[in-house]
């Protein structure tokens, strides 16, 4: 498992709900939280390591020491929203770029956790705009997506650079073709 990038077809993937919480399901969770920890993130979606599942981890302290701040997300649904804040945004998918992305102050959020308790919680500041930027991954969405358009123009360049480092790693046979990936995600759905 690791963490994919910019344009990989994972990331414009609408992800299916999770059907069962079992053991494969908790070593998933289990490695990206190290994926997290690793690459320095406060939240990482199940589509960013290509999985199509509908699962986010988040440790707002980014510390892997701090364990008891580990949330784990299956099945998430924001039930609620409430006010607009703009703040700066970043992702593991897109390393070193970061732009102002205007989100909802406060949430509720329902979700179930890894012991299959459901979970319905209300957020606001980091953790708040973390859910949400996470939750949009699994609907194929990307920060960049909801950036002004001047926000979106002042990124364009950079998408360039990610989207053609990708497509060289796709002719030098390093990832496979776009087809080949998303049939890989289909086969990999829950059922
Ligand atoms: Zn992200």
């Amino acid at each position: 498992m690791n963490i994919v990038y910019y344009p990989h077809p994972a990331l414009r993937w609408k992800s299916k709900p999770i059907a069962e919480i079992n053991p494969e399901l908790r070593e998933i969770v289990r490695k990206m939280f190290d994926l997290m920890y690793e690459a320095r993130g406060v939240g990482l979606a199940a589509n960013q390591v290509g999985l199509p599942l509908r699962l986010f981890v988040v440790n707002v302290s980014a510390e892997s020491d701090e364990a008891d701040q580990e949330l784990v997300f299956i099945n998430p649904e924001i039930i609620h929203r409430k006010g607009s804040v703009e703040s700066e945004e970043g992702c593991l998918s897109l390393p070193e770029l970061y732009g102002q992305v205007r989100r909802a102050e406060e949430i509720v959020v329902e979700a179930f956790d890894l012991e299959g308790r459901e979970l319905r919680i209300p957020l606001t500041e980091l953790v708040g705009r973390v859910v949400q930027h996470e939750h949009d991954h699994l609907d194929g969405v990307l920060f960049t997506d909801r950036l002004s358009d001047s926000g979106q123009r002042e990124v364009e360049g950079r998408l360039d650079d990610f989207e053609a480092q990708f497509r060289r790693q796709q002719a030098e046979g390093k990832i496979p073709p776009d087809d080949e990936i998303k049939r890989q995600l289909k086969a990999l759905e829950p059922q």
